[in-house]
């Protein structure tokens, strides 16, 4: 898929390897996947805050996580504003990646089959997050 090339943050995929583990280039600029059940955070349930392994922007809440056994971090909402959403029909099914929208690393998908009031399943590669014990303001 085309990505667009209109992020806030732009870099050269030299800059990019040199900044990423090979592992976080994969997921984050060639839109891969880690295996479940290996992430860093799949079982990580400390209260702060997740941040775009990329960029360093904000984009998950410690509160919105929730287990979803599905092998990945998971996330009932994303902070305002710090996503964007692309139709992938990339498995010849049609699912939603979600990007960071400041630097365009890819994160994962959101699916509509969540458990909690939103109905929504943020389904977020380890690779792609760093963690914080810190609270940003809304
Ligand atoms: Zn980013």
């Amino acid at each position: 898929m085309k990505r667009k090339n209109s992020y806030p943050i732009k870099k050269s995929e030299r800059d990019w390897k040199a900044q990423l583990s090979e592992e976080e280039y994969r997921i984050l600029r060639e839109k891969g996947t880690e295996l479940p059940f290996t992430g860093k955070y799949n079982d990580h349930y400390q209260k702060g805050t997740y941040f775009c392994k990329g960029c360093g922007e904000a984009l998950y809440r410690s509160e919105s996580k929730f287990d979803s056994k599905c092998g990945w971090p998971s996330y009932d909402c994303a902070i305002k504003g710090s996503l964007e959403e692309i139709p992938d029909n990339s498995l010849g099914i049609i699912r939603t990646e979600i990007v960071c929208s400041k630097c365009g690393g890819h994160q994962g998908h959101v699916f509509n089959d969540g458990p909690t009031s939103t109905g929504l399943r943020y389904c977020v590669n380890s690779a792609s997050i760093s963690f914080k014990k810190s609270r940003i303001k809304s």
